[in-house]
């Protein structure tokens, strides 16, 4: 069912805590965590606890979560102390887009030139 914890999904284990990870912030709704593969000083993943495939699927059962999560993208900004110089929050959507967890997450990155369009 949509929503619901997948047994393969990497993001649903980090939910669970089966599998470990720097968490920086949580809600009910949302699990924020540093991502093992910096590209940015500051990079941060912002997940629903609740399993989706991508944004767009998330946005589309649960935009009030959706919503949490975006909100929680700037939190974390704020608490990273990156908000005052500005960053980027970026939905890889796709495998040709470069997403490799279809577990719906935001990436929060900062503390870097960033430039644009992105690669
Ligand atoms: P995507 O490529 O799907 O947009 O982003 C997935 C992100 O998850 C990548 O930036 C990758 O470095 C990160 N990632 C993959 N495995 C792990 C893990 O086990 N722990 C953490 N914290 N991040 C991970
Ligand atoms: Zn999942």
């Amino acid at each position: 069912m949509a929503g619901e914890p997948q047994a393969d999904c990497l993001f649903c284990k980090i939910v669970s805590g089966d599998v470990p990870a720097t968490i920086v912030r949580e809600t009910e709704t949302t699990v924020a965590f540093r991502d093992i593969n910096p590209q940015a000083p500051c990079h941060v993943l912002v997940i629903p606890r609740a399993h989706y495939p991508d944004g767009a699927a998330l946005a589309t059962a649960a935009p009030e979560v959706a919503a949490d999560v975006l909100r929680e993208a700037g939190e974390v900004a704020a608490q990273e102390k990156v908000d005052g110089h500005g960053y980027r929050v970026v939905f890889n959507t796709g495998a040709g887009a470069g997403q490799t967890v279809f577990h719906a997450h935001a990436h929060l990155l900062a503390g870097r030139g960033l430039t644009w369009p992105p690669g």
